[in-house]
């Protein structure tokens, strides 16, 4: 045990605090696993056992049942997992050679009875006779509701070379998704299901996990020179022969993932909410939420953090700690605070980045490089991005566990909303630039809206029109629309059914409605519609200075009634200059079909500023005025509220004479275009 280890035990005993239980209360244990399997790095084959407890969690008896076996997608070419993605993911290619993987499982009893007999796969998705991703099993009887089954289960398994999450690229092993995992039996009324079923999906290539809650103690076996990190708590560890054996306990978590390295340096370290919570979030947060500190200081408690670190990014492990710290006082005081003892990270090798940036719970993986230990890589946040996101997942897959594979952004979404909120805070640039200007991460996120969408934000998550299209919907299109809630129900109503949202849905499933629900309660005007083009639909909205002239107004030139003609007075700059009045005519146009209300503000040459709000029904708006000063320019959204404007850069019209912008204000919209156009030529190569 290491000091640090040592020092935090001490902290946990002293504060009364058992390690092995859940703060905040815990969820309802379906499926409770007991493991043991062992790795041979010669051949990436691990042998496992598992003793799993299921118990029938619906009203109906069930005389079937289903497992995933994840890793049979890296089986042959004709899985549905490789079909879709032809052997890549995220832009990480398979390698065919030795890269192939599998899972069999050898033999399965219950009560003494074999069942091996009674095991087929099944393709409830896509009707692949060749997928071998999902297990249905018949039972020689029913399991009755509430009844716990004892099934022991025997399996052999080969890992992939690491393209897709899991695998092994030389010594370094990412071992994910990785055991005869039972499906999730929903009873009627969990995500609003009429009558029980199985929900257990097959592997597909753009698509995440579901799983039921339970306890797992399991117990791995490497060899002695490997350093093995785990999800959960080490309880024992043995040696004999040359390998050792390690036993980890993890309570209340729907996953379990591993990873072995002889090379990696592990470095330890503590939150502490006493020194680790900012002052300044803790009053922003009790201010915004309308509770007293004390109250969101309940439940805090210290989490003990492991970095498992390549040798070549050691040096790094101290700003992953940093932004670990801060996602740790983030999400406790706005969303509720993390009620595990521990969280630990993993940096694979950059030649096994497919196994970097993916959630477990209380373990996830991040990605970092050599070239961001230094600048001016140093000022590009994505190593901290990815942390704060990935550690982000273990609320919003982990203790909110909403299904990935039928509504992934209800888990990616609000993880990357959460992460650009995070990301924005801390640091002065998500991009920084050599010159001390950068872009935010939202603005980041935000570019995505400046596509058309081809499918709506909610589908089953392998039925996009592609890879990208999953993507969008599923990450930055959703986290915007999230941003655009926020700045449609304003600070406070925003933050306060986030959290409601957080704190009914914890431990528990929720469906894209019921986090509509907590949104319908900041009572923002026209919410149905705003949620039918956008979660259901494909709408956007553009909005854009279509007119802006601002002349000579002349009261009265011509015959009057009585016949006299008044004629146009002489018009110099250099007379009657004062008494002049303009004519100002602005003409705003919205494309699209989204309607949000927006800021058109018109700033006058004398600088006097003229502000008013379209409520953006209508498909333009024509705007007059009659002015002794001329019009300087026309701002459409100045203050940035309608962040799902697809063209922002149509938003300003210049028509007479403007102070000049600060130097580093010009370096910033130039480096937001940079990126503008770097992201859109990724997306044309996608
Ligand atoms: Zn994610």
């Amino acid at each position: 045990m290491s000091r640090a280890a040592r020092t935090l035990l001490g902290v946990l005993l002293a504060a009364g605090l058992d390690p092995s239980a859940l703060a905040l209360g815990a969820p309802r244990k379906v499926a409770n696993y007991d493991i043991a399997v062992s790795l041979d790095p010669k051949t990436h084959l691990f042998e496992g056992t598992e003793t799993l407890r299921w118990t029938n969690p619906s009203e109906a008896a069930v005389s079937d049942l289903k497992f995933h076996l994840y890793w049979n997608a890296f089986r042959n070419n004709r899985s549905t997992f490789m079909k879709e993605s032809g052997g890549q993911l995220s832009g990480d290619r398979m390698e065919k050679e030795n890269g192939w993987g599998f899972i069999d499982v050898t033999s399965m009893s219950w009560e003494g009875q074999d069942l091996t007999e009674g095991l087929r796969f099944e393709s409830p998705d896509d009707g692949n006779p060749d997928d071998r991703t999902v297990l249905s099993v018949a039972l020689p009887r029913s399991v009755a509701p509430g009844e716990t089954a004892t099934l022991k289960i025997s399996w052999k398994a080969k890992a992939p070379r690491v393209f897709a999450r899991a695998g092994y690229v030389r010594d370094f092993y990412f071992v994910g998704q990785w055991f005869p995992k039972i499906g999730v039996l929903e009873p009627s009324g969990s995500r609003r299901r009429a009558a029980p079923a199985w929900n257990c999906h097959q592997y597909h290539a753009a698509s995440e996990f579901f799983a039921d809650w339970g306890d797992y103690r399991v117990a791995i076996t490497v060899p002695e020179n490997f350093v093995v990190g785990s999800a959960g708590t080490k309880v024992s560890e043995t040696r004999s022969g040359g390998r050792k054996t390690l036993v980890y306990e993890l309570k209340g978590a729907h996953d379990f993932a591993w990873t072995a390295d002889p090379r990696f340096i592990v470095r330890e370290s503590l939150f502490d909410p006493a020194k680790d919570v900012p002052k300044e979030e803790l009053e922003r947060a009790s201010k915004t939420l309308g509770r007293t500190p004390e109250e969101l200081l309940r439940g805090f408690r210290p989490v003990k953090l492991t970095f498992y670190m390549q040798p070549e990014h050691a040096a790094a492990w101290r700003k992953h700690e940093d932004a670990q710290k801060w996602a740790l006082a983030w999400f406790g005081l706005w969303v509720f605070p993390y009620p595990y003892p521990q969280v630990s990270m993993v940096d694979p090798p950059e030649d096994g980045w497919g196994a970097g940036g993916m959630e477990y719970q209380t373990l996830y993986t991040t990605v970092d490089s050599r070239w961001l230990g230094f600048w001016p890589g140093s000022g590009l946040r994505i190593p901290e991005m990815v942390t704060i996101h990935e550690f982000g997942h273990g609320y919003w897959y982990g203790m909110l566990a909403s299904n990935e594979f039928e509504e992934s952004w209800l888990d990616e979404g609000i993880a990357s909303f959460t992460e650009a909120v995070i990301v924005d805070r801390h640091y002065p640039w998500y991009l920084g630039l050599p010159w001390g200007s950068g872009v935010r991460d939202e603005e980041v996120q935000r570019l995505i809206v400046a596509k058309p969408d081809f499918d709506p934000i909610l589908r089953n998550a392998w039925t996009y029109h592609g890879w990208t299209s999953y993507g969008r919907n599923s990450y930055e299109r959703p986290a915007t629309v999230i941003q655009q809630i926020r700045r449609l129900a304003g600070e406070e109503r925003f933050w306060r059914a986030f959290r409601a949202y957080a704190e009914r849905w914890r431990w528990d499933r929720p469906t894209t409605e019921d986090f509509l629900d907590a949104m319908r309660a900041t009572g923002v005007p026209g919410f149905e519609d705003f949620v039918r083009k956008t979660f259901y639909g494909t709408a956007f909205v553009d909005f854009q200075v279509l007119r802006a002239t601002s002349e000579v107004y002349d009261p009265f030139a011509g015959f009057d009634d009585a016949g006299k003609e008044t004629n146009l007075p002489k018009r110099t700059p250099e007379t009657k200059k004062d008494a002049r009045l303009f004519q100002t005519v602005v003409v705003v146009g919205r494309d699209g079909d989204l309607v949000l209300p927006v800021d058109v503000r018109l700033t006058f040459e004398n600088g006097q500023i003229w502000s008013t709000t379209w409520d953006g029904g209508e498909k333009w708006i024509r705007l007059r005025t009659v002015y002794g000063s001329k019009l300087a320019r026309v701002d459409v959204d100045p203050d940035g509220r309608v962040v799902l404007d697809r063209s922002p850069w149509n938003n300003v019209r210049v028509t007479g004479r403007v102070a000049t912008p600060s130097a580093a204000a010009k370096v910033r919209v130039y480096a937001f275009h940079l990126v503008q156009i770097l992201i859109s030529t990724l997306w044309s190569f996608a």
